[in-house]
């Protein structure tokens, strides 16, 4: 997909993508087929555009899903996710690749309308009987939806907010590293809002329960979809006032204030974690 449009955010689709749950009347240039394997991705290797998603249904390459829905329009192109359960041989140059180790690998539209097929497979897989009477759960024709035809009761696709944040001291930007990163990497610190919470108070509480530091002037950056399940990566900067450094040891194993000078290995630069530490570098001069 090529364009010249800017995006409204930098992790924003270029062109509006239309949800819905069948395809409008008027006919589409292409198809797209977003084909998943538990939380791997089809895709083929072309010799010509490199790594490509399948542009015809899952039956045509000899797959039978157990699971096909229409998800929206992109630029003229029909969106489908779809869940294929045990893979058949595939040929060489085809293969269910893990979602996540194909971040800064194919185009950001492909990787941003995957994530969007992903977590609507995931949510069919995972809410197939009502969590409230047990009984299995019927897709409503009418939104992305499903209903329980015993007891009424409706599920939406699942979403989990979650705030990131910067935090700055004069020339200096706070950042931690979980045990799970590779070698040598720091970012900036995240957690999961709570129910009842504004996105200003699990901003002030993650900062202090994490690193006990106390912070103002809380300011909104962007947004980006983290569809490992299904968060929402929701980006603020922030200025330290007060208090040192004390780790709590569960979620980070260090953290530690770096100048420009001596910035640590930095998340991938298509994440809103590096994003946040880049605006720090352009403000800090
Ligand atoms: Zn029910």
């Amino acid at each position: 997909m090529k364009h010249n449009k800017t995006r409204i955010s930098p992790f924003s689709l270029i062109e509006p993508f239309t949800p819905g749950i069948s395809p409008a009347r008027a006919p589409s240039t292409s198809t797209l087929w977003f084909i998943f394997h538990n939380d791997r991705l089809l895709i083929e290797q072309r010799t010509d555009e490199g790594i490509a998603v399948c542009s015809a249904p899952p039956i045509s390459r000899g797959l039978s899903p157990i699971f096909s829905q229409y998800i929206g329009n992109y630029n003229s192109t029909d969106i489908y996710a779809a869940e294929i359960q045990e893979p058949p041989a595939l040929p060489e140059t085809m293969q269910f690749t893990k979602l996540r180790s194909l971040f800064g690998k194919i185009d950001r539209e492909i990787f941003s309308l995957a994530g969007r097929a992903v977590q609507i497979v995931q949510w069919n897989r995972d809410h197939k009987y009502c969590g409230r009477c047990g009984t299995g759960m019927l897709i409503r024709q009418t939104e992305l939806a499903k209903n329980c035809p015993a007891c009424g009761f409706i599920s939406f696709p699942r979403l989990s907010p979650a705030v990131i944040m910067s935090i700055v001291r004069g020339k200096e930007i706070l950042l931690a590293r979980s045990p799970h990163f590779r070698k040598g990497m720091y970012s900036t610190l995240a957690g999961f809002v709570e129910p009842g919470e504004t996105l200003e108070e699990t901003v002030t509480r993650e900062i202090r329960e994490e690193v006990n530091i106390e912070i103002s002037d809380i300011a909104y950056i962007g947004s980006q979809p983290w569809p490992f399940p299904h968060s929402l990566m929701i980006g603020f900067t922030t200025r330290y006032t007060a208090g040192d450094i004390q780790i709590d040891n569960k979620e980070i194993e260090d953290a530690q204030w770096f100048s420009i000078d001596n910035l640590p290995v930095l998340p991938t630069r298509m994440s809103i974690a590096y994003h946040l530490i880049e605006l720090f570098i352009k403000n800090t001069h």
